[in-house]
C-alpha cells in the first residue's frame, strides 16, 4: 500500500506550532516511506473563515521550507483540495447513509435542542441529542422535508456496542456507542461537518495514515462508524501529544506565543523551528538534540513518539537557536544579516561592520540580536558616565589621552582596516603614550576607556578602533580631551 498523509487545516488565519509539528511528522513519514504529502483545506465552517488564511498558511510553510505533494496550489489527481469546493460530494455521501440507515434528517430548531441541553445539564447529564428525529418514519421525515421544512442530518449511532479505535501510538481505544452522540454530518445551509468532510476525503483521496493530534481523538470512534457504514476500509490513526506550557498547562493562544509567525519575528531561524517541533513527542533513539531535516526523515518513526504531552520550552528554543547560529561561519552569518544591516554597510563600509559582527558575535541568541548589537556599537554614545569623566579630570590621564591621539593620527591609513595589525598598534601607542607619564595597566585602560567611551563596560578598545575607524576614533577622543578643558577649573 503506498503512504498518502495530509495535513488538513481549518483555515483561522495563523498556523499554530502545534500545526507544524502535526505537518512536520506527516511530512518526514511520507518522506521516509517515499509517500506523498498532501494539504487539504478544512473550511466547511463558514463561520470561522479568514480571509487570506490559506496564502498566509502557505507562505508560513513556504518560509519554514515544507511542500506539499498535492494541495490547492500544488495540484494533484484527488482534487479539489480545498472542502468548500466539493460541497456535492458530501450531499450525495449523506444520501447513501441515509438510504441504507446509517444517517436521519433531524429537524429539531436551534431552541429545541437549546432546551435539551438546559435540561440534561439541569439532570447533571452529559449534553446530548436525545434521538428523538430518529423514530420519525420515513415517509414523515420525507415528507416534511418535501414540505420545505429546514433540517439536518444526523448520524445514525449504533445502539449497546463498542468501536474500537486502533492507534499506531496509543493501542487500542474502545469507546462505548452509548457514550457517542448522533453526530450532525451535514447542516442545514447544506455544509458538511468536519466529521463527514474528513472521512469522505481521506477515503477518496486515499489517505494510508491519519497523524493529527490528540484532540481529535475523541471523534475518532465517529470516524470508524462512518467508514464502516460507507463499507470502506478506514486508514491507519496516530494521535500525537498535547503540546504543553511548562507548568503543564494546555498550550494556547492566551498562555503565550503559539503562532508559527511569532517565532519567525523573534528571529528563530526556519531550520530550528524545525528541529525543536520534531522533539515535542518524538524521542530519538539516542540524546542527541541537533537534526537537520534530512537527518529527521531518515530517523523518524511514530513508534517513538510518547503518549504524555510534550513540553514547549521557550528558552530552550532560544538556546537552540544560538546554537545553530554559533555554528555558522563568519561569512555566513554575515550573508545571513547583511540585509538588515544594509544602512550601516552603505555608511562605514563592508568590512568594519563585518568586522563588528565578528567581534560582537559570541553568545548571540538569533539573527536580530548579532544586527542590535552591531547597531548598538555604530550608535552614538549615551552620556558619559559620571565616574568615568571625573578619571578625565586628572592632568596625567589628559595628557596620556592627548599623546594617544597624536599617535594614532600618524597610523599609516591602509591599517586602519588590517584589523589584527591594528590591535597590535592600538595596544602599543597606547602604552607608549602611557610610558610618557608614568600610567599603565588596569589606570591606564581605564583611561583610555573614559576618553573613549565614556562608559566603564563595552567590546574591548583594541578591536572597538577596528569597528569605528580612525575618523570616529580621533573624534571621540578629542571631543572628551575638549569636555575635561570645559570642566577644568579656570
Ligand atoms: N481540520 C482539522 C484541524 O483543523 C483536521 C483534523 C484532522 O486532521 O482530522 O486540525
Amino acid at each position: 500500500m503506498s503512504v498518502r498523509v495530509r495535513y488538513a487545516p481549518s483555515p483561522t488565519g495563523y498556523l499554530h506550532v502545534g500545526g507544524l509539528r502535526t505537518a512536520l511528522y506527516n511530512c518526514l513519514f511520507a518522506r521516509q516511506k517515499g509517500g506523498r504529502l498532501i494539504l487539504r483545506i478544512e473550511d466547511t465552517d463558514q463561520t470561522r473563515r479568514v480571509e487570506g488564511a490559506v496564502e498566509n498558511l502557505l507562505s508560513v510553510f513556504d518560509w519554514i521550507g515544507l511542500a506539499f505533494d498535492e494541495g490547492p496550489h500544488a495540484g494533484g489527481a484527488f482534487g479539489p483540495y480545498v472542502q468548500s469546493e466539493r460541497l456535492d460530494l458530501y450531499r450525495r455521501h449523506v444520501s447513501q447513509l441515509a438510504e441504507a440507515g446509517h444517517a436521519y434528517a433531524c429537524f429539531c430548531s436551534p431552541q429545541t435542542l437549546e432546551a435539551m441541553r438546559a435540561e440534561q445539564a439541569a439532570q447533571n447529564r452529559i449534553p446530548m441529542y436525545d434521538r428523538r428525529c430518529r423514530r420519525l418514519s420515513r415517509n414523515e421525515a420525507e415528507k416534511r422535508i418535501g414540505a420545505g421544512e429546514p433540517h439536518v442530518w444526523r448520524m445514525a449511532v449504533p445502539e449497546r456496542r463498542d468501536v474500537l479505535v486502533r492507534d499506531l501510538i496509543r493501542g487500542e481505544v474502545r469507546f462505548e456507542s452509548a457514550t457517542l452522540d448522533d453526530q450532525v454530518l451535514l447542516k442545514s445551509d447544506g455544509f458538511p461537518t468536519y466529521h463527514l468532510a474528513n472521512v469522505v476525503d481521506d477515503h477518496l483521496m486515499q489517505i494510508s495514515h491519519v497523524i493529527r493530534g490528540e484532540e481529535w481523538l475523541p471523534s475518532t470512534p465517529k470516524h470508524v462508524l462512518l467508514y464502516e457504514f460507507f463499507g470502506w476500509e478506514a486508514p491507519q490513526f496516530a494521535h500525537l501529544p498535547l503540546l504543553l506550557n511548562p507548568d503543564r498547562s494546555k498550550m494556547s493562544k492566551r498562555s503565550g506565543d503559539v503562532a508559527v509567525e511569532d517565532y519567525r519575528k523573534k528571529g528563530i531561524l526556519p531550520e530550528v523551528l524545525i528541529n525543536f517541533v520534531a522533539l515535542l513527542g518524538w524521542h530519538p533513539s539516542d540524546d542527541r538534540e541537533i537534526f537537520s531535516l534530512s537527518e529527521l526523515v531518515r530517523e523518524f518513526s511514530l513508534e517513538r513518539v510518547g503518549k504524555a504531552g510534550a513540553v514547549f520550552d521557550q528558552t530552550k528554543l532560544l538556546w537552540m537557536n544560538a546554537e545553530y547560529i554559533k555554528a555558522q561561519s563568519d561569512e555566513a552569518l554575515f550573508e545571513n544579516v547583511r540585509r538588515a544591516l544594509a544602512d550601516l554597510i552603505a555608511l562605514n563600509g563592508e568590512p568594519r561592520v563585518k568586522y563588528a559582527l565578528v567581534v560582537l558575535r559570541g553568545g548571540v541568541t538569533s539573527y536580530d540580536d548579532a544586527v542590535k548589537r552591531v547597531r548598538e556599537v555604530f550608535a552614538p554614545l549615551p552620556p558619559a558616565d559620571p565616574e568615568m569623566a571625573a578619571l578625565l579630570d586628572d592632568e596625567t590621564a589628559r595628557a596620556v589621552v592627548q599623546e594617544l591621539e597624536t599617535r594614532l593620527a600618524k597610523l599609516p591609513a591602509p591599517l586602519w582596516l588590517r584589523f589584527d595589525e591594528l590591535e597590535t598598534a592600538f595596544k602599543q601607542c597606547a602604552q607608549e603614550a602611557g610610558q610618557t607619564r608614568g600610567l599603565k595597566g588596569k589606570n591606564l585602560w581605564r583611561a583610555v576607556r573614559a576618553a573613549m567611551t565614556g562608559q566603564p563596560h563595552g567590546p574591548e578598545l583594541a578591536r572597538l578602533v577596528g569597528i569605528w575607524g580612525r575618523e570616529r576614533v580621533l573624534a571621540e577622543l578629542k571631543r572628551s580631551l575638549a569636555t575635561v578643558i570645559g570642566h577644568a577649573p579656570c
